[in-house]
This record gives C-alpha cells, structure tokens and sequence, in this order.
C-alpha cells in the first residue's frame, strides 16, 4: 500500500513526526513517500496511486497551511483516505472532518497510524475506528529518513564567528509534564510525557551524523521533563560524539530546578537553550501558569552564563493584559540583561494564540477580551483592552515581516522596535546606549517560533 506523509512545516527541521511514523508503516509492509512543503511542491505524481495521504501538524501555522492545502490534496487524490496528524490535529477535529478529513490523531500516533492501514487493507470502511487521542506507550522504532530532503536543505546553525554547521533534528521525549495554560501541548497530552529511548536517539542522531550532521536540535517540548532520561542521552551522545555540538529547549523552572546539570549540558556540547519566558509581568506569568517570575528569568540567565551556554528567550509579548507601560518593560529587561542579541525580533511580535481546547479559556479573566472562534484564523480572536497595545503589535509584526528588515541585525530592529513602543506611549524615546545588546549567540537560520501568522508564500508553497 503506498502511503504519502505530508509536512507542512517544522520551523525548517527534517521532521522527526515524519520519520518515525515511516519507520512503523514500512516495517508495516506500506511503500512510503515523504513530502515536505517547506521545500518541495505538492507534485500529482507524488500522490498517484496513494490509498492513504496523513498530513502532520505539529504547530499552528503548519495547520493553517494544512487548511490551505487539503483542498488541492483531495483534488490530486480523491482515492486516498486523508488523515491529519499531530498535536494541532484533535483540537481541530470538528473542522478537519468538515474539510474531508477522514482519521485524526493525536498523541503517540504510530500505531494508530498502523491500525488504520490495516483498516484500509481489511476494506473495513473509512468511519474512525481508532481513538483519536492515544497516550500509552508505544515501543519507538529508530526513525526512518530515507524519503525525507536531505538535511542540507533544512535550517543550519550559523555561529557568532561567521561559521556554519549542517543541523539534525531529533526527539528525546514528547509530550510534558507542566500545564502551561497558553500552551498547545496540554490539550493533547495533559501533563503527560514519553520518552523516546536513548538507543533509538542515539541510532537517530548516528544516521544524521552519517548523513552530515554536525548539530543537533533537540526538538522535545521540554528537555528536562525527565533530567536522568536527559542526562544519559547527552552523555551517550557526546561519548560517541565528542564534536557534536547540540541545542534544546528547557522552562526556566528547570533550568532552576537542575541548575546542577547545566555544567553536564555544557560539557556534552549543549550551546545555547532555548527558553520559553513569554513575559517579564509576573502577572501575566501567572494567569500564564508559568510557574515562574520575572526574578526567576533573571536568575535563569545568571545560572546559565554561568555554565558557558547561551540562552536564547522566546516571549509571547502581546497578551489581552499587555500594556504599553509593559511592553516597554519588557525592551527594557532585555536590556538590561544584556539579551538583545539573543532574541529573534519575530519574538517581539508574537501574539497570543488561543486554539480551541486551550485552557485559557478557563480563565475568567479572559472572557471580557475574545470573540468567537474564527475557523480562519484557527483560534479565538482577541482584542486588547487598549487598542493602542494592538496598533503597536501590527506595527511591530509588520516591521519585523519585511524584507529590507532581514539584512538588519537584531540590535537595530530592537532599535526601531523601541522607538515604535516609545511612540505608541506619545513618549520621546530614549537614547539606546550601546550597552545592553550582548553578544551574538548562535543560532538556527530558521527563528524558533511556532504559532506566527504563516506567510502569503507558506500559504501558496503547496
Ligand atoms: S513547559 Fe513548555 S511544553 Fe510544557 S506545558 Fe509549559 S509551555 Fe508547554
């Protein structure tokens, strides 16, 4: 049976949600071909003969590009069952099927995946019968890249001194353990999280080393949900490895919890974290449940200079409860900690998401604030209180969207983001001094962010 898996879009990654499921459905006897619309068209060829097509959607703008693409999907495939897959793909089950979708999955999907080839095989009918959401624990298979683009094609690392290195991206658990209430995560997995064992990473990340690999992105929502887990992989990793180098996402909670392992990370080759601290308005952290402060940012900060590895901060800086007077709070801190070059100018831009099924909409205090669910924009649109705070996000998305804006360095878009904000205040702006920027930290050529508006040419790459 041949099967195409679709990915939309993994913020410029060799997809692990790709590779692993191929690794079950060829062991399952399918022919499997792989498609990756961040850099490859949707060609008719390539969904010939398919008698299932499963699009994954990990993040929201892969599932806005998802929508955008179903239409021509059916159209080149009409015998095909279509499956969406993925975080993203419960939470908008309603709407999937009413676009033609037959199968949604979320969770640990692979067997699943298998479970409905065997419907497929058996003619036993395209109504679901599988569960949609399956959190049990699945026996991980080393993923299978073959039908994937080479990783040449795929975001790199580009260093402070000029230098580049070819990035491998691979998963070390999924799922988490904390319940953020903004976070796309929870809806799915509930606080839960599975690991992936350390031979099937380290069999991974030997087939991307063999295929070029000089970097690793630990893609796992939270690296540390499961500290000994993290500490043998790296450990394993860097015995076999001793010139890989490696990045990976980490709550600042963590990073103060196991500050004790931040010498191991280092020592492993870990070069720069990345660090969801959304705000610096502790109560925003709170409504948040973040279960950290803007002290403990700081603090996060101090630990992890400390051990020599750079920390790269992503914000949701555009809240219902965002002011003004916040905003410039928040330039100001990363000022202050010297963070301006570490922070991609698309994450003083971002504005928060409210997917269907996302716990904040538990919240009281949100509800003076959004409409009604708008399937276009997939999530609930809100307005701030203060339509000057939405004025200045649109003008800071703007500006940081355009292309004359791509050859700036990070220190002179921060530059002209102040001035929009001071602006914004009817405030002079004050005289940015040359301290505060800090110094250029690696980073990956595709900036970390997942639930920004998807681009004309996103929508259209299909
Ligand atoms: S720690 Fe990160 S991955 Fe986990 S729930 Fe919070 S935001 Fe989501």
């Amino acid at each position: 049976m041949k099967v195409v898996l679709i990915n939309p879009y993994e913020i410029g990654r060799q997809p692990f949600g790709l590779a692993e499921p191929a690794a079950w459905l060829t062991r399952a006897g399918c022919e499997v071909q792989c498609l990756d619309l961040a850099l490859q068209r949707l060609e008719p060829e390539v969904l010939r003969d398919a008698r299932l097509v499963a699009i994954y959607v990990a993040m929201h703008t892969a599932t806005r590009i998802a929508l955008a693409a179903i239409p021509r999907i059916r159209a080149l495939a009409p015998q095909a069952h279509l499956c969406v897959y993925g975080l993203y793909a419960p939470m908008n089950e309603k709407l999937l099927r009413e676009l033609g979708v037959h199968t949604v999955f979320g969770g640990e999907v692979e067997p699943a995946l298998v479970l409905l080839v065997e419907r497929l095989r058996t003619g036993a009918g395209r109504a679901q019968t599988e569960p949609v959401v399956n959190l049990s624990k699945i026996e991980f298979l080393t993923p299978d890249r073959s039908a994937l683009p080479p990783l040449q094609r795929y975001a790199h690392l580009q260093l402070p001194d000029g230098g580049r290195k070819t990035v491998g991206f691979a998963e070390g658990s999924r799922g988490c353990k904390h319940l953020c209430r903004h976070c796309p995560v929870v809806p799915v997995y509930y606080g839960m999280f599975r690991v992936v064992p350390v031979e099937v990473v380290l069999a991974d990340v030997r087939q991307q080393v063999a295929a070029g690999a000089q970097h690793i992105s630990f893609g796992d929502p939270d690296f540390l949900n499961g500290p000994s887990h993290a500490r043998r992989l790296v450990q394993a990793v860097h015995a076999e490895f001793p010139d890989l180098s490696y990045d990976a996402t980490i709550k600042i909670q963590h990073l103060i919890d196991h500050a004790e392992l931040l010498p191991v990370l280092k020592a492993s080759g870990c070069l720069f974290i990345t660090a969801a601290v959304e705000s610096v308005d502790d109560r925003v952290l709170a409504l948040l449940a973040k279960n950290h402060t803007n002290a403990d940012f700081a603090r996060a900060v101090a630990l992890t200079r400390a051990a020599g590895i750079a920390l790269a901060p992503t914000f949701v800086a555009f809240t219902p409860w965002t002011t003004l007077a916040g905003y410039i709070a928040l330039l100001a801190r990363l000022l202050e900690l010297d963070l301006v070059e570490s922070v991609p100018p698309i994450q003083l831009a971002i504005r928060l998401l409210i997917p269907q099924g996302s716990l904040l909409l538990e919240l009281p205090e949100l509800l003076p604030h959004i409409g009604a669910f708008d399937p276009a924009l997939l999530g609930y649109p809100w307005k701030n209180p203060d339509a000057r705070v939405d004025r200045l996000q649109h003008a800071v998305q703007e500006l940081v969207g355009q292309p004359e804006t791509q050859h700036l360095s990070r220190g002179e878009v921060f530059a002209r983001i102040w001035r929009l904000a001071h602006e914004a205040m009817g405030m002079e702006t004050p005289v940015l001094a040359d301290r505060g920027r800090g110094a250029p930290i690696p980073r990956l050529s595709e900036p970390w962010y997942c639930c920004a508006e998807p681009t004309d040419q996103q929508l259209q790459s299909y």
